[in-house]
């Protein structure tokens, strides 16, 4: 071992004691731990924060449908399966009934969460959302509209010529409860641009979560990984949103996933291997001194490597998604059920609890007695995506 490798080493471990302490660490040190931090010794120590902030021991996860509204989009990502261009032959846009009968099945199934999402389509504006949102409401006022994304505020205020603030405020007095984190892909500038050459830059995508905090509206942040960015652009991603958090506190959660290759313009493979995606996971639990919660993203990792996370910082598996169709467009093929996900995390010795969108724990399953019943509930229930039953051909007999 050369002096300088022993430096480093000294090194990391001091910075992984402090964070592990509750102390902040800068965005370079981060990025020491993301690169040269021993595995073993860097999952500790963002369990070691998860145990802190959680000494419970509890994972929660949440029961939602994602109802997409249309598919019609101006934007074109190239990372993107889903979305179908004006006057596309298979363009769609649902009407309000079928999206008011979708939630109706979410909450028959005991869902507390919708995330209506949709493309950038060129006539909605905020007129859209209103009626959207207050007829949601007026129906099922129990469940939460945790929706849109940054993406789809500044869309829409384009249409309807308004301003962010106006926007927010007026699709907010409709009925939405909370901005989900889509649409932050990657924030800093190289990466963004090549993947979403037309959509709003990083800096915006911030600018309109600022200002929904101010207005008194929370959020989650997300994080796509694997299209071709650098380690220091991926820490760099944590450091712009940390940098928000502080001024704002408004972020409820983190919540990296994985690129999806299947059917869209980027092709190739997703370029984040399970281990950078755990270790990315862990200096998130360190570096976010400032952010509550971590989901991992079983949907697009796998569940084994959802059930890894827990032991790298994550509180909280997400979803059992009754309906996904945007990121299984581009090929997620992982299912699940919600008593698998409950076993999930009970068999990494932690206990599963339901949540609501505040995280708010509804249920907690503190033996096997406590499971729910109801086997019905199960990701993918009517999802436009799911795939059609395999049929194994019968062997051919000759006689
Ligand atoms: S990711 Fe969203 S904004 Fe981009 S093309 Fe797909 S639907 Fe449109």
């Amino acid at each position: 071992m050369t002096g300088d490798s022993r430096m480093g080493g000294r090194a990391i471990a001091e910075i992984l004691q402090r964070a592990a302490d509750g102390g902040r660490i800068s965005a370079d040190e981060a990025l020491l731990l993301y690169t040269d931090a021993p595995f073993h010794a860097l999952g500790e120590a963002a369990d070691a924060v998860r145990r802190r902030r959680y000494p419970d021991n509890i994972v929660t996860y949440l029961i939602d449908r994602n109802i997409n509204y249309t598919n019609i989009c101006v934007t074109a990502c190239r990372f993107c399966a889903f979305y179908r261009p004006p006057k596309h032959e298979q363009g769609w846009a649902h009407s309000l009934e079928e999206i008011l009968r979708r939630c109706g099945e979410a909450v028959e199934l005991g869902a507390t969460q919708v995330m209506l999402q949709g493309g950038h389509h060129p006539d909605y504006g905020v007129e859209y959302y209103e009626q959207l949102f207050s007829a949601v409401k007026a129906a099922y006022p129990q469940l939460t509209i945790h929706s849109l994304g940054p993406s789809e505020i500044l869309h829409m205020a384009k249409v309807s010529s308004v301003s962010i603030e106006e926007a927010i405020r007026r699709v907010k007095a409709a009925g939405l409860d909370s901005i989900a984190g889509a649409g932050a892909e990657l924030l800093p500038a190289r990466p963004r641009k090549a993947i979403a050459p037309l959509k709003e830059s990083g800096e915006r995508w911030l600018e309109v979560m600022e200002t929904a905090h101010r207005l008194g509206v929370e959020s989650t942040a997300t994080m796509m990984m694997g299209v071709g960015e650098t380690n220091a652009e991926r820490i760099e991603h944590l450091r712009m949103i940390r940098d928000v958090q502080d001024r704002t506190g408004g972020f409820r959660a983190f919540i990296p996933w994985t690129y999806q290759p299947e059917n869209n313009h980027l092709k190739g493979r997703t370029q984040c291997t399970t281990l950078e995606y755990l270790r990315l996971i862990a200096v998130a639990r360190l570096f976010f001194d400032n952010i509550a919660h971590l989901q991992s993203s079983w949907l697009t990792t796998g569940k084994d490597v959802g059930q890894l996370s827990l032991h790298m910082g994550v509180d909280d598996l997400g979803s059992i998604m009754l309906e996904e169709n945007v990121i299984s467009s581009a090929g997620a093929k992982h299912r699940s059920n919600l008593l698998e996900l409950i076993w999930l995390i009970r068999s990494a010795d932690r206990i599963p609890a339901q949540r609501d969108t505040l995280y708010r724990r509804l249920k907690v399953h503190h033996t096997p007695a406590d499971d729910p019943t109801d086997d019905r509930v199960r990701s993918h229930v009517a999802s436009n995506v799911t795939p059609p039953r395999r049929r194994r051909s019968l062997p051919v007999v000759t006689s």
